[in-house]
């Protein structure tokens, strides 16, 4: 099965080679050209289940299971109560440091419950979504709620996340979906821990990745995940960070330029095209090129809550030594939380992708420098939809009027950070005929497959 999806990219190459010889696309080079792509034989050992926040400081849960289900203990694994063949509902409180359970006349008070259903077959529901696995309920660690965990294998996992990550889409699509995959399991892989004193490995939204459990489910999600089972990236020895993002705009961007973060060997600036100066796969993208425009006063009004907003996030752990100064003020006792008139704003620095990297914004208290991937935080659309600009892929253009800013326009392109794989890239590559081995080594440059193994 694994051998066809990566296969079969390269089978459509010969095949329009033949066609269209002559005019064929320049190709990129195949990890092994028709052949399987090498896969590391040296085994990355993971955990067996992954612990997913569903839900964080809710102050009750309730859980409802279509079948026969154990209540368990979560530290000593003893068994509190069984739900029959009905399944049933179990109401969750949090009690003091422990988690109160109840299902019908029994209950009990824990540190922590897992339910678990007797058959894997058999679902949990939360919130009118359904899982795999089972759920662990624990005191939520940083308030006086309760912490819904998800444990659950990493290829169920995966189904409740690449439909949500880059949509359902046709069969020519299929070598995108397996190479986007292959970037979740590595990006799931890679960020494991980082929210250890949360309780859970990865958060179930935009804060890692989208999962909505088992009810909305992909045949051909599910097809790419199994036909890339186990496979993770890695570049020079380490797990390759995979980020991903909805469109580049043309040119992904190097990591360093846009976030406070060490360079990478692999998330540079990469022409998204077959060639230098080719069309981008992803020029075809409603948001290769887009515009958002604000009167002056609606600009000066989202102002008053971004900058201070911004200055709160670049003030936080390693981020001063790259984002500094990040405000310069007017006078003494000017105050960045109080920004007031917006006086003009001007891009001192683009990065070699094209992205802002310096804006500059001069208000009343002072003048404010904002860096990188950040300005679409500042830069909050006027409707409020999206709730930040599509990108820091833009230009300004602006109306004064007598000396006044009356409107500001930004015209940009892409969708997101830019860095890593461009979705809308891939699933053009993928109806050109590149195999998903082709789309990851064009997106994540040198990095190379190897196999997870469970402990
Ligand atoms: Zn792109």
């Amino acid at each position: 099965m694994q051998r066809r999806i990566f296969a079969r990219g390269w089978l459509v190459f010969l095949i329009l080679a033949g066609l269209w010889s002559g005019c064929a696309p320049k190709r990129l080079a195949p990890l092994v050209p028709g052949e399987e792509p090498h896969v590391q034989d040296d085994h990355f050992r993971v955990p067996t289940l992954l612990n997913v926040g569903l839900v964080e400081g809710r102050a009750s849960l309730l859980v409802d299971v279509n079948g026969p289900c154990l209540v368990l203990d979560a530290h000593s694994r003893q068994e509190l109560h069984r739900l029959g063949q009905q399944g049933g509902q179990v109401a969750f409180s949090r009690v003091g440091e422990s988690v109160a359970w109840s299902h019908g006349s029994q209950r009990g008070k824990q540190a922590a419950v897992v339910l678990q259903p007797v058959d894997p077959d058999y679902r949990l529901t939360n919130d009118d979504q359904d899982y795999r696995g089972d759920f662990l309920i624990i005191p939520s660690p940083k308030t006086d709620g309760l912490t819904l965990v998800n444990q659950v294998d990493m290829e169920s996992y995966l189904k409740g996340v690449v439909p949500w990550e880059i949509g359902r889409h046709g069969k020519d699509e299929l070598a995108a979906l397996a190479a986007q995959a292959v970037a979740a399991r590595t990006y799931t892989v890679s960020h494991l821990g980082r929210r250890k004193s949360l309780g859970f490995d990865v958060f179930a939204s935009v804060m890692d990745q989208v999962y909505k459990g088992s009810r909305h489910e992909d045949e051909l999600c599910n097809q790419a995940i199994a036909e890339t089972h186990s496979l993770v990236l890695k570049s020079n020895g380490h797990l390759v960070e995979a980020y991903y993002s909805a469109c580049c705009g043309g040119t992904s961007s190097r990591v360093e330029k846009v976030w406070p973060r060490k360079a990478s060997p692999y998330l540079v600036d990469h022409p998204d095209s077959p060639g230098s100066g080719e069309k981008a796969f992803c020029s075809e993208s409603k948001y290769f090129h887009w515009v958002e425009t604000w009167s002056g006063d609606r600009l000066e009004e989202i102002l008053q809550k971004t900058l201070p907003a911004y200055v709160d996030h670049m003030i936080q752990g390693e981020r001063p030594a790259w984002a500094r100064p990040m405000f310069s003020p007017s006078g003494s006792g000017a105050d960045p939380k109080h920004p007031g008139k917006l006086h003009d704003l001007e891009i001192l620095a683009y990065t070699p992708s094209g992205r802002i990297a310096h804006l500059m914004i001069s208000t009343a208290a002072g003048t404010y420098h904002v860096r990188g991937d950040r300005v679409r935080w500042v830069m909050a659309p006027a409707s409020g939809k999206p709730t930040i600009l599509r990108s820091a892929r833009f230009e300004l253009e602006k109306v004064r009027r007598d000396g006044r800013l009356t409107q500001i326009s930004a015209r940009g392109g892409g969708y997101g950070h830019g860095i890593g794989l461009c979705q809308t890239g891939a699933l053009e590559m993928a109806r050109q005929g590149y195999s998903a081995a082709e789309i990851l080594v064009h997106y994540y440059p040198g990095s190379v497959l190897q196999r997870l193994e469970s402990q």
